[in-house]
């Protein structure tokens, strides 16, 4: 049935040079722009619960995922190895960024446009600025974040359309890796240019992330937070790689939108539908001050870590593989979900169980889940401390030998921590 439309959402086009878009959202889906949020809860959970990168607080299942990905997926296991030395540089480099200096001298002019109009001719596909809001800030970064940089110019890269539909596969995560090696290239010309006007600026991402990326998209209205758990961007979907460059320069800054992906979620399901590990729960929940469904780390990462980084949940959406556009359209006119139970958009193929088509979902041994959880190095003492307790510790100089090699697990753990894991996780503090 037809929908009435409540209003309609101005954008500038996909490439630099593109007409704007206009996008019709229905009356029905209507909520608030950017995402339900209680500010005092933000600021409560930040200052008392501190967020903690995945790099961090979950190292166990990162070096666990090195041996089963290795055994499951070596072709992915190699991608990863490569794309670690390709993106190693570049974090090294982006590092680096806020303790260079401007080259000219500042003109003390908003400089929104310019550096705007730059960011898109490089080919950044999503431009937006914001204020740096360090409540998103991950324990281990503090040290790091230059505090009197204070707007963030958020900067959305696509990754490669006709690859991303083929996920899960090689190809696809090595579009992944491609994106974000073309997002240190960008990087680099942004802050050459942003230096040419006499302002300071620092980096983040890929790879090395301030924190979670996805608020501050929300508040410079780039997109809002889908049910997947990624910004939803009106042209990409959940196809977009996040950076962000904070700086002094002096900018205009943007609103949060109202997409109305926040309740349109709610009647498309299709990721929680169709996600492999069944990790995306169906209902919302309040944490940490926003409103919002939680994806289930235990039940993801064991997939992604077989299935060279599933992204099932980033295939099977629609406003990822039609854009907002299109899928906003037909839901006035339908009062449908584009695509929805069509094998065009929520059939995937996982290499060693065969295709799925809408409704049918594979079946994992009872062990594909068991994954360690938490630090590596908590983990570690754990499985020390088990290993004292058996069989294995008795008889002459097995102690010493079990103390050998936690030792050398440690040692191992640490030099890891140090990597790029996975296709550009977040890299630990
Ligand atoms: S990456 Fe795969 S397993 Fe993880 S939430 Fe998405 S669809 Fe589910
Ligand atoms: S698949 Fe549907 S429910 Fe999931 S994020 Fe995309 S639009 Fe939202």
């Amino acid at each position: 049935m037809p929908r009435r439309v409540g209003y309609k959402v101005t954008r500038p086009g996909r490439k630099a040079d593109d007409p704007e878009i206009e996008l019709p959202i229905a009356q029905d889906i209507r909520s608030e722009p950017g995402i339900p949020r209680r500010d005092n809860e933000v600021s409560y959970y930040a200052r008392e619960f501190p967020l903690e990168s995945v790099a961090e607080e979950q190292s166990a299942s990162a070096q666990w995922a090195l041996d089963v990905r290795e055994e499951a997926a070596p072709a992915t296991a190699e991608l990863y190895r490569e794309h670690a030395e390709a993106i190693t540089p570049i974090v090294e480099w982006l590092k680096t960024t806020g303790d260079q200096q401007p080259t000219a001298e500042p003109s003390g002019e908003d400089v929104s446009d310019v550096i705007r109009a730059k960011a898109r001719e490089l080919g950044y596909g999503e431009v937006g600025f914001t204020r740096f809001d360090r409540r998103y800030v991950y324990q281990a970064k503090r040290q790091y974040v230059r505090g009197e940089l204070a707007t963030a110019i958020c900067l959305a890269v696509e990754q490669d359309y006709v690859k991303s539909q083929e996920i899960p596969s090689l190809e696809s995560e090595s579009a992944h890796g491609e994106a974000h090696e073309r997002q240190g290239e960008l990087a680099k010309e942004m802050v050459e240019f942003i230096h040419s006007l006499g302002y300071r600026c620092q980096v983040w991402g890929p790879t090395w992330h301030f924190g979670p990326m996805i608020p501050l998209f929300v508040d410079a209205g780039l997109g809002q937070l889908g049910i997947n758990g990624q910004l939803l961007s009106p042209h990409f979907g959940s196809r977009a790689r996040l950076q962000v460059i904070t700086t002094n320069a002096k900018l205009n800054l943007d609103a949060p939108v109202d997409y109305g992906i926040h309740k349109f979620c709610d009647l498309c399901q299709v990721c929680s539908m169709r996600c492999p590990g069944r990790a995306i729960t169906p209902d919302k929940v309040w944490f940490r001050g926003v409103e919002k469904n939680k994806l289930v780390f235990k039940r993801c990462r064991p997939v992604m870590t077989r299935y060279s980084g599933c992204g099932v949940c980033i295939k099977v959406c629609p406003i990822q593989k039609y854009g907002m556009k299109p899928v906003m359209d037909h839901y006035i006119e339908t009062g449908e979900v584009l695509g929805k139970s069509s094998p065009n958009l929520e059939g995937y193929t996982l290499p060693d169980k065969g295709y799925f088509a809408p409704g049918k979902l594979p079946r994992f041994d009872s062990d594909f889940f068991d994954m360690p959880l938490g630090r590596a190095e908590d983990w570690l003492v754990d499985r020390f401390k088990e290993k004292l307790e058996s069989e294995e510790a008795n008889g002459d100089g097995a102690k010493d030998k079990l103390w050998e090699e936690y030792r050398h697990d440690l040692e191992r753990s640490l030099e890891l921590k140090a990597l790029p894991v996975d296709m550009g996780m977040d890299l630990g503090g």
